[in-house]
């Protein structure tokens, strides 16, 4: 089977609305200060927090008497459902991120190759945790589960919520697989010099005479308008004669990728590799200047081939260089999930809100039930999109054609 690319979220499956006695009024940001304690320790912290005269979240506030309970283990119980938890809701929509009751759903779905569109974003698997503790931990699950069942996944196009967590970067190298993310702020800019003559900037190597008015480049955000997206595209473009250039194929196990200098693919013409000289003039390095005053030609990395390990900002590392429109048609490939997550909160099923789903306890009662309402989401758009049904499939028919469709509405608006 071939590796399929695959774009993974996470998101709420809630709201439980009907279910929450507790009606909780933190701040998202007071109440990760206090996640991850339990009572004890929080009514602690809280009068630390008091006496230093930093300002203290309230405890939730009481809808109904005996809630919250708290539980053998000091945790609160905030709902009838003990194994609900508290999850984090990124911002989204230019609305504030959010702490919710309820559990953490991550999905995978395809994404249609680089280039092309249109194809159906199947889910192809999913992981339902009782809290956003682990997201790192869920994501390789559901990927190492998926490949059990016969399916490679080649890339990943991943949420924020994963890219910020260390260390995922050898983690999916181990397992053959690449990623494409948009970096966070604390994530852009130079950061460090692996090889002298170098510098690393948003996860790309380049030489260190780039000019600096391309080091620091705005990052792209919400509501940005076509012309904005493709002026900021050219801006990024600028760096490309400095870029260093993966060199083969990564030793996946290590993490470790070998780069080729500018000057070794002719995008740099450089007095420390003569031959450049003599073909047509690409972006000067320093060094000619240097060699017509007459001066003594100092060394530079523009032929330099560099590996750069785990260590080297892998998880920041991508395919294509960050910000090109290279690297944000494969992004933007990551739309693909939240079509897919449309398709089975909103246009397909309902799976936020059906009474069905909402009125079972326990995770493994809801993720069978998610399990159903996602099967059901993934037939009915093999249905509407390929017109054929998965039964009529037949074992080993390659399905290469989508018909890409509007998904119609039954007539009672589901
Ligand atoms: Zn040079």
């Amino acid at each position: 089977m071939t590796p399929f690319e695959s774009a993974v979220r996470s998101s709420l499956e809630g709201p439980h609305g009907d279910r929450v006695p507790v009606r909780d009024d933190h701040r998202a940001t007071a109440l990760n200060h206090y996640a991850g304690l339990n009572w004890k320790e929080r009514v602690a912290k809280r009068e630390q927090d008091r006496a230093k005269g930093r300002k203290v979240p309230e405890p939730p506030r009481i809808s109904e008497p005996g809630w919250p309970k708290i539980k053998d283990d000091g945790t609160y119980q905030m709902s009838v459902d003990s194994e609900a938890y508290e999850v984090f809701e990124g911002s989204k929509n230019l609305q504030p991120s959010n702490i919710k009751l309820g559990y953490d759903l991550h999905v995978a779905a395809d994404v249609s190759p680089l280039g092309e569109s249109g194809f159906p974003p199947l889910p192809r698997g999913f992981v339902l945790a009782t809290s956003s503790g682990d997201k790192h931990g869920a994501l390789l699950t559901m990927i190492d589960s998926l490949r059990r069942l016969g399916v490679e996944v080649g890339k990943v196009a991943i949420d924020r919520g994963y890219s910020q967590i260390d260390g995922l970067g050898l983690e999916l190298s181990k397992r053959r697989i690449e990623q494409v993310i948009k970096l966070k702020a604390d994530q852009m800019g130079p950061h460090g010099t692996p090889v002298p003559g170098t510098i690393m900037i948003d996860g790309d190597l380049f030489v260190d005479w780039m000019p600096k008015d391309l080091w620091d480049l705005p990052n792209f955000t919400i509501g940005m308008s076509a012309e904005e997206i493709a002026a900021l595209n050219a801006r990024y473009e600028e760096r490309v004669p400095y870029a260093f250039s993966p060199k083969g194929q990564p030793d996946w196990a290590r993490g470790v990728q070998q780069y080729r200098g500018p000057a070794a693919s002719g995008k740099v013409t450089c007095a420390n590799r003569p031959e450049s000289l003599r073909v047509t003039r690409a972006v000067e390095c320093p060094s000619v200047g240097q060699l017509n005053r007459g001066e003594a030609v100092q060394p530079c990395a523009c032929s330099a081939q560099p590996s750069l390990g785990p260590e080297d900002n892998l998880d920041m590392r991508q395919r294509y260089l960050y910000g090109t429109r290279k690297w944000l048609a494969d992004y933007s490939r990551r739309s693909s999930v939240e079509s897919s997550n449309a398709n089975f909160t909103t246009h397909f099923s309902g799976l936020n809100e059906r009474k069905a789903i909402r009125t079972f306890l326990g995770r493994r009662k809801r993720q069978w039930l998610a399990c159903f309402g996602i099967i059901a989401v993934a037939i009915r758009l093999i249905h509407s999109r390929y017109e054929v049904a998965p039964s009529e499939v037949e074992e080993g028919h390659p399905v290469t054609s989508p018909v890409p469709k509007t998904p119609r509405r039954d007539k009672d608006g589901r």
